[in-house]
């Protein structure tokens, strides 16, 4: 008769980020027990190395480095950082046209009868633009990075809060946006460090048609155009393109972590490894 994990096991597995051996089958219980000893041994070894390198030699998480070396590029590129409100009115939601009848309005959590912890930063990003075309005149570049929250049903991509890094450009693009988009793109993935992705074009609801950046299957961005039906809300006129990254999901491709909780902000994990060993 063969055994599998049992349900403590597999739990532990994969809090070990050793998921990879959860399909494993052994003869009896006694084999089990001793490849699950070696392999809790090798993935405490293998964590505890990992907080060792985090405090002697890196003393950031990697979502932080990466974080920074985003900001340098952008800024580099043009792009100046905005810092805007985590607190958004429900009027700033519904200009978005997050109404209640809207899909994403399950996911809003509400603090108070009018205000939501910003489940995006898009309606910032908006709300700024308008002023900046006025004051600067175009090109407008800029972006925010700064929590986002959205109620998931849990999954291992999926976090309540997570870290979104959202640019825009607003400029003369008529008939080049996807052009662009595909520029920011590479730029954002470059100054992360991943290679490996794709951009596939989708359909969102907030925006209409979206191109994603994908890493296999891992949407790690989704980029949006305009002139698009939301402008007028804001009183944008000009061409501009806009993506959103999860900074949270470019750790876990980097890293090639099984579950997004590792990358997130966490008390039981650090930079990635765990602490309870
Ligand atoms: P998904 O389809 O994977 O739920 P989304 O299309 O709803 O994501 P967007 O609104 O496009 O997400 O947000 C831009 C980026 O923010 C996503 O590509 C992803 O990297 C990140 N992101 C969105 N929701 C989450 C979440 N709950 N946890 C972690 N990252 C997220
Ligand atoms: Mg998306």
């Amino acid at each position: 008769m063969s055994v599998t994990w049992t349900i403590t096991q597999k739990q532990r597995l994969s809090e070990l980020d050793a998921g990879e051996a959860a399909d494993q089958v052994f003869s009896d219980t006694n084999e089990r027990n001793r490849a699950f000893q070696k392999i809790e041994q090798a993935q405490v070894a293998k964590n505890k190395e990992q907080l060792q390198v985090l405090k002697d030699t890196t003393r950031r998480p990697l979502i932080c480095e990466v974080e920074s070396r985003l900001v340098k590029r952008l800024t580099e590129a043009g792009f100046v950082q905005v810092v805007t409100p985590v607190l958004l009115s429900r009027g700033m939601l519904s200009r978005m046209t997050i109404t209640p009848d809207h899909p994403l309005n399950k996911q809003v959590f509400w603090v108070e009868q009018d205000r939501c912890l910003r489940p995006m930063l898009a309606p910032n990003l908006y709300h700024l633009l308008r002023d900046l075309v006025r004051l600067w005149g175009k090109p407008v570049r800029i972006f925010e990075v700064g929590p986002c929250f959205r109620k998931e049903s849990e999954g291992a991509y999926h976090l309540n809060e997570f870290t979104m890094l959202n640019l825009v450009e607003v400029d003369d693009l008529e008939g080049r946006q996807e052009e662009r988009l595909q520029e920011l793109a590479a730029l954002a993935m470059d100054a992360a460090g991943i290679k490996d992705y794709k951009l596939i074009n989708n359909v969102c609801h907030v925006y209409g048609d979206t191109v994603d950046v994908m890493a296999g299957d891992l949407e790690l961005g989704s980029g949006a155009w305009g002139p698009h039906r939301l402008d007028e809300q804001w009183g944008i006129v000009d061409p501009w393109v806009g993506i959103g990254f999860g900074l949270e999901r470019l750790v876990v491709t980097l890293k090639g972590h099984q579950n997004i909780r590792r990358a997130g902000r966490s008390l039981s994990y650090l930079d990635g490894a765990r602490l309870n060993i």
